[in-house]
């Protein structure tokens, strides 16, 4: 199985990723994780990145389908595999059809969490009060509201291109985690996907 997980920031992308992770034996591939692996590794593409990330920007379209081309190259990607914080612009989701005519793979579906943005800040705000500090150095309230900023712009777009390919499902992201996840597997299994 191969899905994109669209959302913003704080929409849970991540953690039902996991869970898709274990239910379906696929691979989770976050840029935003490589990226961070790529800065505490100061990789040239670590150091370039850094400074954007921090200030809740989009690194080059460029630098992020490199690492997805390369990424899906690798053999535990042959069961399938979750696409979660890539694409986020147009250009990217037209690179990775490409990448994937390439490799002659397709899409499953493309998976949108879709959430309140106001509860989002609290979440964002709730998981850096409990965790005692930012976990990461993005996650505070001035970059987590550039984030969404160029969510909106950039990223939501894709829903629309998505959807005109019939590849779109939309989840309720507000639900109860384990609710989210019974969701997205009846979404996904459904007929005529
Ligand atoms: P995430 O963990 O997905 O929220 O990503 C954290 C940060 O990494 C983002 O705010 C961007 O700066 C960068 N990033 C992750 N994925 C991408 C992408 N597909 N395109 C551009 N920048 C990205």
């Amino acid at each position: 199985m191969r899905l994109i997980l669209l959302g913003p920031p704080g929409a849970g992308k991540g953690t039902q990723a996991q869970k898709l992770v274990e239910r379906h034996g696929i691979v989770q591939l976050s840029t935003g994780d490589m990226l961070r692996a790529a800065v505490k590794a100061e990789t040239p593409i670590g150091l370039e990145a850094k400074a954007i990330m921090d200030r809740g920007e989009l690194v080059p379209d460029s630098v992020v389908v490199e690492i997805v081309s390369e990424r899906l190259d690798e053999p535990d990607c042959a069961k399938g595999f979750i696409l979660d914080g890539f694409p986020r612009t147009v250009p990217q989701a037209e690179a990775l059809e490409a990448l994937l005519e390439t490799k002659s793979l397709q899409l499953d579906a493309v998976v949108e969490l879709v959430v309140d943005e106001d509860a989002l800040l609290d979440r964002v705000k709730k998981r850096v009060a409990e965790s005692g500090e930012n976990v990461r150095s993005d996650d505070n309230a001035e970059a987590l509201k550039k984030r969404l900023d160029v969510y909106r712009q950039q990223t939501a777009p894709l829903a629309e291109f998505y959807r005109q390919k019939g590849l779109l499902k939309q989840i309720n992201g507000m639900a109860p985690i384990d609710e989210v996840a019974t969701e997205i597997d009846g979404v996904l299994a459904a007929p005529g996907r």
